[in-house]
């Protein structure tokens, strides 16, 4: 065994777990790092916490003069809990999180020094932002971007740094964050569906898009993660070969948590509850070695930012444990993969969750009017959907068997189909009062304020209702949150904007009744969008081919899913809306399709140099030892050796079969690649990195994986699938 291997394997047999004592109920250490509204009402003057309560609720500027009087005290009370920095914190198109540390600590002369934060290094800050990505938006020599605070998201301290969620933007004005996008599709969605909530209670004065995410991950001893090149370089393994015992036993899902995984997720729960991260569940997941996180939901853009932070967070209490988190959406072939469900829905400040259903015929029809169009946004927009959540690594997963199919399709249960039925045929034009009157008792007020649907769904849709929101499930378990959550906001607040305009029209020009009208557009919704409605196995074969008739997309790959981000469509329905204006989607679609073009260059370079460096050299090896064998047995035998060498001779051959095959696929891969990098169109490059480049990592990997089935153990350099999985 290398000796790499023996020592990991070693070191992880001999992990003991840290106990972590919980000292304090939850409840109690609930946000206590987190600068909230308790906080706030002790730190601040009743004019500074008003000002930052009425941007939180009405999204209005905060006075320059009130920032000194907030900045002033967020310090005390990040003192008074030990902090000594402070951070803008953001999230720029690299999919982690950004910050730099500064000092509160000032000198003023004569050897004195003061703690010193004021409100312009609250509001605004000046990273030096030349790498972070910007698919071309500032030229390097104008390489100035800035950060501004978003009170919407509070001030949280993590370690000793007062961290400050900002927005990340050039002094042009363009987004190069995750975050600016989202704040303004968020606005977005919240006037288009007031002016629909208006319809129903004139009340209303704010919808609010709520997330709850769902993390899933997997924990490995750090010691045997690191022994791995393949794990540190890429998050995956690129080689390995199944183990005799998978997930086949079905032992796994909802088990007894191993106790070492216990004690990481007791003290990373501890973690999020002073950071005000509401987790909620914890099990294991179907693999070995799985599991998932979920919180409370939230306001979308709190919860975006809790997820991110909570990756982060998950990273440093690992390393306390000795783990190392994988959130790689396909960490082991042949094993399940990771994804993150992202459920959403929209509420009112009335208390009103609109995808959830009500207890009067009335509040049904609002139910159902936003139910109908998220259906009819989603249909409307299903490319789009499927290029939020394509990368490199979520590849693996859509349509691999195991996560939704990368056909955008939506799933509502047999209940709501019943419903959708009968308002499909609702007659076109004035209802009479009889028809009415049937359709309020018969149809809107039958739905059951509690959906059957909610326990018994179809797992397989990339997008279920289930019972009071939506489930997005196709979200890859390494994905900001911010990007699927961005354009399913901006596809609904176009499509609310659009029901509104032509509800309208029905009732000024057609002299219709309110309701008359609503129902007349979501009649013609209903016939216009359902084909994206699908109730059956969307893992199936069949699937793919009713899809292709009904003319939805099949999107298998990334640098296919990409183009629809600049499609006119998607541009124009940004610019409308205010979201993004045509230089910012274009240099997100630059920055993601080179993004891709990288994973994919790496993983081929890192496989080039597993392959050629550890296995063949180790086959050669394990050759020579057999060749040894066979020359000893002649030199006993004589003539005789070959019978008794005849397996020996077959192994000897079938080594050098699976070596030839590497080098050469190696060798090809190497010349794909470097055709590949001549290529100067950034679209063309992804499609030969994907179509020419990445099918040779199978051909690689499969003679590999052969070759570990062949090899004596005691030789084999690289920790296997099985010693990876199930170490507890
Ligand atoms: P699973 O998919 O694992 O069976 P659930 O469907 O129960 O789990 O998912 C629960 C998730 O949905 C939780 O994160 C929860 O906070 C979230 N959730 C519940 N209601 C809403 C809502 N109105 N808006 C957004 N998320 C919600
Ligand atoms: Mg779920």
């Amino acid at each position: 065994m290398s000796t790499l291997r023996f020592h990991a394997i070693k070191e992880s047999l001999n992990r003991k777990p840290i106990e972590i004592e919980e000292k304090e109920r939850r409840s109690a250490m609930f946000g206590s790092n987190v600068f909230n509204e308790t906080a706030m009402r002790q730190y601040l003057t009743k004019a500074a916490y008003n000002s930052v309560m009425d941007a939180i609720k009405n999204g209005s500027k905060i006075d320059r003069s009130v920032a000194d009087h907030i900045s002033t005290g967020m310090k005390e009370w990040a003192l008074s809990k030990g902090a000594t920095h402070y951070t803008h914190w953001f999230q720029p198109l690299t999919g982690a999180t950004a910050e730099k540390h500064d000092a509160f600590f000032e000198t003023i002369g004569g050897g004195l020094a003061i703690e010193k934060f004021g409100g312009g290094q609250l509001v605004q800050q000046e990273p030096d932002a030349s790498s972070f990505p910007n698919g071309g938006i500032r030229n390097t020599f104008e390489a100035r971007g800035y950060t501004a605070w978003d009170p919407t998201s509070p001030a949280f301290i993590y370690d000793t740094t007062l961290c400050i969620p900002t927005v990340f933007v050039s002094y042009t004005g363009e987004a190069l964050d995750y975050k600016t996008p989202l704040l303004r599709a968020l606005q977005a969605v919240d006037h288009a569906a007031v002016a629909v909530c208006k319809y129903f209670d004139k009340n209303v004065k704010k919808v609010n898009a709520s997330l709850g995410w769902e993390q899933e991950y997997f924990l490995i001893d750090s010691a045997l993660a690191n022994a791995r090149p393949d794990i540190v370089l890429t998050g995956r393994t690129l080689l390995g070969h199944s183990p005799a015992k998978g997930q086949q036993l079905d032992d796994h899902y909802f088990g007894t948590i191993p106790n070492r995984a216990m004690q990481y997720m007791k003290d990373l729960e501890t973690e999020c509850m002073l950071l005000g991260i509401p987790v909620k569940t914890r099990h294991n997941e179907v693999a070995p070695n799985q599991f998932e996180l979920a919180p409370i939901y939230d306001e979308a853009n709190l919860a975006v930012d809790h997820n991110s932070l909570l990756m982060d967070v998950m990273d440093k209490i690992a390393d306390r444990h000795n783990f190392k988190v994988l959130f790689h959406e396909k960490p082991f072939a042949g094993v399940n993969g990771s994804g993150k469900h992202n459920n959403w829905s929209l509420s009112t400040d009335t208390g009103v969750n609109l995808l959830g259903p009500g207890k009067t015929p009335m509040s049904n029809l609002q139910f159902l009017t936003f139910f109908i169009n998220t259906i009819k946004a989603v249909y409307d927009n299903e490319e789009l959907l499927r290029a939020a959540i394509a990368s490199a690594s979520n590849d693996h997963r859509l349509g691999a068997n195991e996560a939704p199919p990368a056909i955008i399709s939506v799933f509502i249960g047999e209940q709501l189909t019943n419903v959708l039925n009968e308002l499909e045929h609702v007659t076109n034009g004035k209802l009479s009062p009889e028809e009415k009157t049937d359709l309020k008792l018969n149809v809107v007020g039958k739905i059951p304020d509690v959906l059957l649907d909610n326990t018994d769904r179809n797992r397989t849709s990339p997008f279920a209702f289930t019972g009071n929101k939506f489930e997005f499930r196709a979200v890859g378990s390494t994905a900001n949150c911010a990007n699927p959550m961005t354009v399913l906001n901006a596809i609904v607040a176009k499509q609310l904007t659009e029901f509104k305009t032509e509800v309208d029209a029905l009732i000024d020009k057609k002299d219709m009744k309110k309701d008359d009208a609503i129902f007349n557009i979501l009649r013609e919704y209903i016939k216009k969008s359902k084909h994206i409605l699908f109730e059956g196995n969307g893992y199936g074969e069949a699937w793919e081919k009713e899809a292709k008739k009904r003319g939805l997309s099949n999107n298998k790959t990334t640098p296919e899913a990409l183009k629809a981000k600049v499609s006119k469509k998607a541009i124009n329905l940004y610019g409308d809306l205010g979201i993004m204006n045509k230089v910012e989607v274009e240099a997100r679609y630059e920055i993601e399709v080179e993004e891709y073009v990288l994973r994919i260059q790496i993983e081929g370079r890192v496989l080039g140099d597993i392959a050629r460096n550890h296995i063949v050299p180790t086959a050669v090896k394990y050759q020579n030892v057999l060749i040894e064998n066979v020359k000893g047995l002649k030199e006993i035998y004589g003539a005789d050796f070959k019978k008794l060498a005849k397996e020996q001779l077959n192994l000897i051959e079938e080594i050098s079969r699976h070596i030839e095959a590497i080098n050469s696929n190696v060798t090809t891969m190497t010349n794909e690649r470097k055709k590949a990098n001549k290529i100067e169109n950034a679209n063309k490059k992804a499609e030969a990195y994907c179509n020419k480049v990445k099918p040779l990592f199978d051909k690689i990997r499969y003679h590999s994986d052969k070759l570990e089935l062949l090899v004596d153990d005691e030789l084999w350099p690289l920790v296997k699938y099985r010693e990876l999985l199930f170490t507890k």
